[in-house]
């Protein structure tokens, strides 16, 4: 095959990169050059659902993966080739039963898969480490090995009891997502009907709790309400670690742009998201309208369903996926998403939290190690090396360590 690579890459290097769409600056980086400063960029995901992959896939994050052939978007050695730094893996939970043996049930399923996350991490020591402070993403660039930094998604787990904020900070948890599809004992939902209006009173002293132990409020997935409610309760900036615009793409998942407003002007950051349904509408087929329509009809509303029956509900649901695949949106469409979040809430507020193993997958950045893609856009596009700077981690790691200052004011205040 070498005769083949060779000159393709001799080509790339050779390509130089003027575009000269009407919306466009005209650049001057070789393919070779911007390869090389997007290998110079500290970058941070602030979104992915690898422990989901770790605990049902059984993926070893040491060993490459095709993503075509595995169920799996990141291990190491493809966070090398995409030039990916830091990530937030997500301690990602499904809701059930709203009381005290379903949020017992639930906080063990949480802490099962944050056992499994640390042994994976042990067990690959010279690639990664757990990261708990702002600053560590940026030591352990330094030394060659990846931030593993953690979030939980969705505060089911949490329940009713405050105390287990601090038991999931103590595992290094360093963002909650207040909710995920269905309302909790925090908030209510994007996804759900309005049940507090926004945040419950529980919500309120979580999210107080959080601001003390220095982790990240992340607003993605809530109701509108809620975000605002979140953002004005928060002593600290908030994040969406994974959410796109609303303007661009009306879905609920998505933020409009009083709300990017919002969090901006309190200092907040917006991670956009490369998944599919969030970035462009997808578009009607017969056919698997009337297989999603059947499986609605069979399960009804899966809110109140057992852990057995929503296995085989997600199983059915993700081979109707997978008979009817949809086009998959570009870079290039996902970039259209950046450009009109900076163009509300300026450079300072943007980032980047994939979702991939949580459902992201773009055609030309199906996993990690195409992430390179997303940083010639920006380049098309005009950004300056600052720019992208800030959008790869620069204005997240800026929030954190505001949060983390924070925390160490109202701790002070507190003794
Ligand atoms: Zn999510």
């Amino acid at each position: 095959m070498k005769h083949v690579i060779i000159p393709f890459i001799l080509m790339l290097s050779l390509w130089n990169c003027t575009v000269t769409k009407e919306s466009e600056v005209t650049i001057d980086m070789t393919e070779s050059e911007i390869l090389a400063f997007h290998q110079s960029l500290l970058t941070l995901d602030t979104h992915v659902d690898t422990p989901l992959r770790l605990m049902y896939d059984a993926i070893d994050l040491g060993t490459h993966h095709d993503p075509h052939e595995y169920n799996s978007k990141l291990d190491f050695p493809r966070m090398d080739e995409g030039g990916l730094d830091a990530v937030f893996f997500a301690i990602w939970t499904p809701q059930g039963v709203r009381n005290d043996s379903g949020h017992q049930a639930i906080k063990q399923k949480a802490l099962g898969m944050l056992d499994r996350v640390e042994s994976q991490i042990a067990k690959h020591s010279e690639m990664a480490e757990i990261a708990t402070h702002s600053s560590d993403a940026q030591r352990l660039q330094t030394q060659g090995r990846h931030a593993i930094y953690l979030g939980l998604e969705n505060g089911y787990p949490i329940g009713t009891d405050l105390e287990n904020i601090d038991l999931f900070y103590n595992r290094s948890i360093r963002y909650v997502t207040l909710c995920h599809m269905t309302n909790n004992e925090i908030c209510d939902s994007s996804n759900d009907t309005t049940e507090f209006g926004g945040l419950s009173p529980f919500g309120l002293k979580a999210i107080e709790r959080m601001n003390h132990l220095g982790m990240m409020v992340d607003i993605s997935h809530t109701s509108d309400q809620t975000v605002a409610q979140a953002v004005a309760a928060s002593q600290a900036p908030v994040i969406a670690s994974h959410s796109c615009s609303q303007a661009m793409c009306d879905n609920l998942r998505n933020l409009n742009d009083s709300l990017l407003t919002l969090i901006a002007d309190k200092g907040g950051v917006i991670q956009m998201c490369l998944l599919s349904d969030y970035i462009t509408p997808d578009p009607p087929q017969d056919a698997r309208d009337s297989a999603r329509a059947a499986l609605k009809s069979k399960w009804g509303n899966t809110k109140h369903l057992s852990d057995v029956q929503r296995e085989q509900y997600r199983h059915e649901r993700n081979s109707v996926n997978r008979n009817f695949p949809r086009v998959l949106p570009t870079v290039s469409d996902a970039v259209d998403h950046i450009d009109h979040m900076v163009k509300v809430v300026g450079i300072d507020h943007v980032g980047i939290g994939t979702d991939f193993d949580g459902g992201a997958a773009l055609a030309d950045c199906y996993d990690v190690s195409e992430l390179p893609n997303v940083t010639r856009e920006l380049v098309k596009r005009g950004y300056s090396k600052t720019d992208i700077a800030k959008i790869w981690s620069g204005n997240l790691l800026r929030v954190f360590a505001e949060v983390e200052r924070v925390a160490s004011i109202l701790t002070q205040q507190d003794s």
